[in-house]
């Protein structure tokens, strides 16, 4: 149909043959994206740096949408204020109306760096306490409100400041209580209602960044933000693990922060937004699938800026490839309820020295739930020391135990249990040793009890190297993804392994051997970094 439909063009355009050619190659995708964004939409982000150099000029403007629509981008969002410098409102509107015209949605972005006094702690950010800084906020959010109906907080929105100031209105309240409060404040006075009162049409985003175990530190209160905001979004850019300036994040963050986060924004959760700083291609995309795997309706590639230039070309033309299977996964996994393991985190709860230990559990091959609650009637669950923030924990983990469910809990967790009783056959410890890195040394025989228990309830045996991890999805589809460089083989038990098929292999050119024998499904030959979604 594409074809057909530019070859016309080119015969009605006559001298314009060349210029209708051009343009109908970066067709296919374009229509492909706006065919499946109420399923999944693809977003990129105009920084307000961005916008002046990109978006100041026609022929920016023009190269700026023949790239969006290469990319299957058909919603951007424009940025008015970044690190202390504001985009010109005639600039701004004037790339409004053309990507408007263009068939995008267009919303407004507002990232909160370099706003009145700065905290002296993490570069770019703000001491809330002052009243300039309120101010300057408050005049950041009313200009924005009068340009867009919909604006996107970076993830930004925090504190880290200890000054003078800070220690004076903070009086006897810990630095957490203090911060929480003090962000709820600012989003309340100087964001949501100066915003309303410029433009009472405003839906106001705020994105979490993906450091979710430290977000009561600095003042993100997931429970009370998400509460005021109109919607949530979710940082989902977990880059290279071995990349010296970016790295130590592993892929399975993306999808537990994103799912617990969906958990907890409910309908009001929007996308994942991850970049390409510290990447490879390959792993550039593994955020993507992440981040679809974990329901996002929505996904934004930041930013436009960087993704001309170092890897992200690269990136991006990877992305392009992958884009009609992400589509595929999307379909596979929207609204349908993830199964398997129980793996909660209270909001605001505490990690001690377990800092991200679900990410690393759900690379061991352990299909998990993300929570933000401890719910004792869980066919099984992983627990950490993030529990304990649950005052009913103890009570929950008896009639866990006494109802014979398996329960996995790490070490540190076991130790500030004083009462716990070790010798129950459903509890096994998890040696964290106060470094989820370490389990990552975990073999392939040292899994394989631990898994098999825990998968018990669920009918399943799984045997496969670390790094491979599993998601239920739904009553008849499970996913198996590969994070390993090399090819691994993987045996699955499930009732009905002769009847499974794939139903999907990411990347393009990923494969893997599929058979089933006696009760087993073996997926041989993996190949590196491959995601399997198998439907039975
Ligand atoms: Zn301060």
């Amino acid at each position: 149909m594409i074809e057909l439909r530019c070859a016309k063009q080119a015969v009605a355009t006559g001298l314009f043959v060349v210029l209708g050619a051009a343009m109908c190659q970066s067709q296919p995708l374009w229509d492909l994206a706006n065919q499946k964004k109420e399923l999944l939409r693809i977003s990129t982000l105009f920084t307000a740096q961005n916008v002046r150099d990109h978006l100041s000029s026609k022929e920016g403007i023009d190269k700026a949408v023949q790239w969006c629509k290469q990319t299957g981008v058909t919603h951007v969002f424009i940025e008015t204020f970044r690190d202390n410098y504001t985009a010109e409102r005639a600039v701004l509107e004037r790339a409004k109306e053309r990507f408007k015209a263009e068939g995008f949605e267009v919303s407004g972005c507002v990232t909160t760096t370099r706003v009145g006094k700065l905290s002296g702690g993490w570069d770019a950010i703000s001491c809330y306490t002052n009243e300039g800084t309120q101010k300057q906020l408050q005049g950041i959010f009313e200009y924005a409100a009068s340009l867009f109906d919909e604006i996107m907080i970076d993830d930004f929105l925090f504190t880290d400041c200890q000054c003078d100031e800070c220690k004076k209105a903070r009086g006897e309240r810990s630095w957490v209580d203090y911060r929480c409060d003090l962000m709820v404040e600012m989003s309340r006075q100087r964001i949501l209602g100066p915003a309303r009162a410029v433009n009472p049409r405003v839906k106001i985003i705020i994105k979490y960044p993906q450091w979710y175990d430290d977000f009561h530190n600095r003042g993100y209160d997931v429970s009370r933000e998400t509460a005021d905001y109109d919607k949530i979004w979710v940082g989902t850019e977990t880059r290279d693990y071995d990349n010296k300036r970016w790295g130590g994040k592993v892929q399975y963050e993306a999808y537990y922060i994103m799912r617990w986060l969906g958990e907890i924004g409910g309908s009001k959760t929007g996308g994942g937004w991850f970049d390409p700083y510290g990447t490879t291609e390959d792993t550039y995309v593994e955020q993507a699938r992440q981040t679809v795997l974990a329901d996002a309706k929505e996904m934004l590639l930041f930013c436009y800026g960087s993704l001309l230039r170092d890897t992200g070309p690269a990136n991006v033309e990877k992305l392009r490839q992958e884009l009609p299977g992400l589509f595929k996964l999307a379909g596979l996994v929207r609204d349908k309820p993830v199964k398997g393991i129980m793996a909660p985190k209270p909001p605001n709860s505490d990690a001690h020295d377990e800092q991200y230990v679900f990410d690393f559990v759900g690379m061991l091959g352990l299909p998990l739930v993300p929570t933000a609650s401890v719910d004792d009637t869980a066919q099984a669950a992983f627990l950490s020391v993030h529990a304990l923030k649950d005052l009913a924990f103890v009570g929950k983990l008896q009639r866990m135990l006494a109802a014979n469910r398996p329960v996995l809990i790490t070490d540190g967790l076991a130790k500030r249990l004083p009462d716990l009783d070790r010798e129950n056959k459903s509890l096994t410890i998890l040696k964290v040793n106060g470094n989820p890195r370490s389990l990552f040394e975990l073999t392939r025989e040292q899994l394989k009890p631990i898994r098999d228990q825990l998968l018990a309830p669920f009918g399943m045996k799984l045997d496969a190297p670390n790094k491979v991890a599993l998601y239920l999805i739904g009553d008849n589809c499970l996913i198996v993804e590969s994070f390993n460089d090399e090819p691994v083989d993987v045996s699955l038990e499930f009732s009905k392994a002769a009847g499974a098929r794939k139903a999907l292999v990411l990347p393009v050119g990923g494969d893997v051997d599929l058979s089933a024998a006696q009760g087993k499904l073996n997926l041989a030959k993996m190949t590196p970094r491959t995601l399997v979604a198998i439907e039975y």
